[in-house]
């Protein structure tokens, strides 16, 4: 007999509640389109993310292929149009514009590309770090703003304006201010973009610092090579969807090994790599066949090409 159209649904509620348990950050289906003057743009097409507490993630991927657009999701700046979105077990499409706000002051913090977007400039780097506690209303803000400066290795600066800064210490500053409030998930849209392959290196060190000292996750996007070959994790986003992952781990003589995956939805899809795809000429169709320990992947014949 077939299902019920109720029991359908509760096996799709089962499912959906299992992706990604109760981690940190969880993605499902998650999309965005964006529509301008009658044009959609689907920037994010069918999301899959799943990280755990802890965890320091990097997000690679070309231009354009939806790495703002998700980072901008998960700081509950922008709603995305259909799936799951959930940071810290709060469901960021049907938060209330109260939980909205208290989400952004104090369980995320935030850090841009452009370094004059995150300080404001007519304060010292302590007084941006105190703000943020202020509008919370926390006490003693002068000395965890000053502890924060000086974990990052920017106390130097506290008295300084953004002006009287080098762009790795603003970085670093706004890093501070994005840990003000003690949030869960720190977002870096491209932190070291601006800066050159040195400063790059600092900006990325107190990252790290941040998240193995105070323990909170981070999820920074980069096109530096350097810095997405130093987290446990690099995951790859190809037009909206994250399509690769690189795992990194130590082998037992202290080599660090890297494996890059495919990443497999739940349905089955994956996203075969563009160059395989063109060195053997696939396109819209192919042949699998089951081994007993893998799957191969031909080109149809007709569409491989000289046999035509
Ligand atoms: P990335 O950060 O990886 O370069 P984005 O997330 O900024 O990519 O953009 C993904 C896609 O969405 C692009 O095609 C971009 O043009 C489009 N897009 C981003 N923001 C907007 C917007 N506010 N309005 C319309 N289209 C947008
Ligand atoms: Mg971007």
């Amino acid at each position: 007999m077939n299902p019920t159209l109720s029991e359908l649904e509760a096996r799709a509620a089962r499912k959906k509640a299992a992706f990604g348990g109760d981690a940190h950050i969880v993605c499902d289906n998650l999309v965005r389109i964006y529509k301008t003057e009658g044009v959609e743009v689907v920037a994010l097409q069918g999301l899959d993310l799943v990280i755990d507490e802890g965890e320091l993630v990097a997000i690679v991927g070309a231009s354009g292929s939806g790495k703002s657009t998700l980072l901008n999701v998960l700081s509950g700046l922008d709603v995305p149009t259909a799936g799951v979105a959930r940071v810290a077990g709060m469901d960021l499409l049907s938060m209330t514009p109260r939980d909205r706000l208290r989400y952004r002051r104090s369980v995320v913090g935030f850090l841009w590309q452009q370094t004059a977007r995150n300080l404001l400039p007519y304060l010292t780097a302590r007084e941006n770090v105190e703000l943020p506690m202020r509008l919370a209303g926390a006490a003693s803000r002068k000395g965890r703003a000053m502890e924060l400066l000086e974990l990052l290795g920017v106390d130097s600066c506290a008295n300084r304006k953004a002006t009287e800064m080098s762009g790795g210490e603003q970085q670093r500053v706004a890093i501070a201010v994005a840990l003000a409030n003690s949030p869960q998930l720190v977002l870096a849209d491209e932190p070291t973009g601006e800066l050159d392959s040195e400063t790059s290196e600092l900006v990325f060190q107190a990252l790290r610092t941040a998240n193995r000292e105070l323990r909170v996750t981070v999820v920074v996007v980069t096109h530096d090579p350097l810095v997405s070959e130093q987290v446990d994790r690099t995951v790859g986003i190809r037009d909206g969807r994250t399509s690769s992952e690189t795992l990194r781990r130590e082998d037992a003589e202290g080599r660090i090994i890297a494996e890059e995956y495919a990443v497999l939805d739940r349905v089955g899809r994956l996203q075969l790599p563009r160059d395989f795809m063109n060195a053997l000429r696939m396109e819209r169709r192919v042949r699998l066949e089951l081994e007993s320990d893998h799957i191969g992947v031909w080109p149809t014949r007709e569409e491989s090409s000289d046999e035509q």
